[in-house]
């Protein structure tokens, strides 16, 4: 397994994958522990969860560098990433025990009922590589807090990231065989999952990989947790203040170099202020500055990895073909590593990739929306629905329209992003069940209930 640094295309390190005698090691060690693990009480499980929080922030550059060199992430972003990592370590350090005590139920007469919520087992994550320790770590906190214990199937380009989240939680003192990482490939899940001591099975990545997954689990009767990808609108109404929503549409669409699942993908601007809105855009992409990503001052890192950009760049080439207009960009630049510029496609044709697909890049596709009617059409016209950001000075208005979005989330004067306290997830392919809040740390347990006569 190899680590690549996509800013020079160099192999940085190799691993050795796990052998099928490590693998089935581990499911022996993740079981054996899960029978304690489980029995301890939750709050000496917060209490570890705390110190994981400590061990990230304590070595906060140390894992920013591992993800930067690794999938190219700029390293404000990653340093950015670090500490939101802790902050969900403390959230349910804080509130897991709150979130799993029950509130008492409407009994029938004479009884009283109430519901325990306990671990079901080892949980399977299997994860993508761009944000690599937030992803592992919005799974982890709840679930190990919750009494199940992790096994971690991360991607393939990221194996040092891998292997630096099971050593927070070694040091934050968390006993063996609570987290472990498993240095597999993707084709090796199915055999993990066939094996009945795992309980349940997360996954964030693309649709293909989802599908997978969930039915090997579904064979299994393993429950599942899917975040798949997006193709977020961002809709720019008329009476929105235009200047503040180019400048928060150019950073959601080009953070983490385009390569997220909530990104602003698809901007639906209403006619009145499409000009002034795309002329905004433009200006604000082209500020942005591209390059090492261990600069501090870099906005846009390279894509993390090869054969992903040439995809990208594919989508884009597909839609210009299709009829679409380059506005700005448009081409990988010449360089060594694979970087691609802030890319911005007008006039984009019904059913080409950057109208039907996710652009997993820096590329925004724009589009002109008649009124507010057609505007809901042209974000609810996708396959997706993970997120949506919706700008106006009228906040009523604003729900309204959130209330027409199939979508697992709306933001009104703000970009869509994941905050430990909210839930997140997403409906049509973009998966389903949710993750953070109170939502996620309920996915995979025993909703026991008790009734006592
Ligand atoms: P994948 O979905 O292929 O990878 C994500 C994770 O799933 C990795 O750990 C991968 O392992 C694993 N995986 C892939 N296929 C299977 C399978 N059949 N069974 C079990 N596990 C599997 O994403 P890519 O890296 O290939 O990216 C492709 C596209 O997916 C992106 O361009 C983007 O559109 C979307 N994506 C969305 C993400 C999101 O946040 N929602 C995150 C990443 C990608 P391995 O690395 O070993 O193949």
């Amino acid at each position: 397994m190899n680590a690549t640094n996509p800013a020079t295309g160099e192999v940085v390190a190799t691993y050795d994958e796990h052998t099928d005698e490590e693998v089935a090691d581990a499911l022996d060690a993740a079981a054996s522990e899960f029978a304690s693990w489980a029995e301890r009480p939750i709050r000496e499980r917060a209490e570890l969860m705390a110190d994981a929080a400590d061990v990230l922030r304590d070595n906060n550059r140390r894992y920013a560098e591992i993800m930067t060199e690794e999938m190219g992430k700029p390293i404000s972003q990653a340093l950015g990433e670090v500490e939101k990592c802790a902050w969900v370590c403390d959230h349910y350090a804080t509130h897991a025990s709150s979130y799993l005590t029950s509130d008492g139920h409407p009994s029938p007469p004479g009884t009283t009922v109430r519901t325990e919520y306990e671990p079901i087992g080892p949980v399977l994550a299997v994860m993508p590589w761009n944000f690599p320790l937030w992803q592992v770590f919005r799974f982890a906190a709840p679930n190990l807090t919750a009494g199940n214990v992790g096994l971690l199937k991360h991607a393939s380009n990221v194996p040092g990231c891998a292997l630096a989240i099971e050593e927070v939680f070694e040091e934050a003192g968390f006993p063996d065989g609570a987290f472990q990482t498993l240095l597999v490939g993707s084709e090796r899940v199915d055999d993990v999952l066939d094996d009945d001591r795992v309980r349940a099975a997360t996954l964030t990545g693309s649709g293909p990989a989802g599908r997978s997954v969930a039915a090997k689990a579904g064979e299994n009767l393993q429950k599942t947790v899917l975040e798949l990808g997006g193709s977020d609108p961002f809709i720019v109404l008329d009476d929105a203040d235009v200047e503040d929503a180019a400048e928060t549409g150019a950073w959601a669409r080009s953070m983490n170099g385009g390569q997220s699942c909530i990104a602003a993908k698809r901007f639906v601007v209403h006619d009145a202020v499409y000009d002034e809105f795309l002329e905004a855009l433009l200006a604000e992409l082209r500020d942005l500055t591209v390059g090492d990503p261990l600069r501090e001052e870099t906005d846009i890192g390279p894509q993390a990895q090869r054969h992903l950009m040439e995809e990208l760049h594919g989508q884009v080439e597909a839609s210009v073909d299709a009829g679409a207009t380059i506005e700005l960009g448009g081409e990988p630049l010449e360089r060594d590593g694979s970087f691609y510029p802030p890319t911005v496609l007008t006039d984009v044709p019904d059913g080409c990739p950057a109208d039907d697909e996710e652009l997993f890049g820096p590329v925004a596709a724009v589009f002109r929306a008649e009124d507010e009617a057609e505007a809901v059409r042209i974000a609810n016209d996708t396959r997706f629905g993970l997120g949506a950001s919706i700008w106006t000075e009228d906040r009523d208005r604003g729900a309204a329209v959130a209330s027409q979005i199939d979508a697992g989330c709306v933001y009104i004067n703000q970009f869509v992003k994941s905050d430990p306290r909210v839930p997140f997830g997403g409906v049509k392919d973009s998966g389903y069940g949710r993750e953070l809040s109170e939502a996620g740390i309920k996915e995979f347990v025993n909703e026991k209930t008790v009734w006592v006569e």
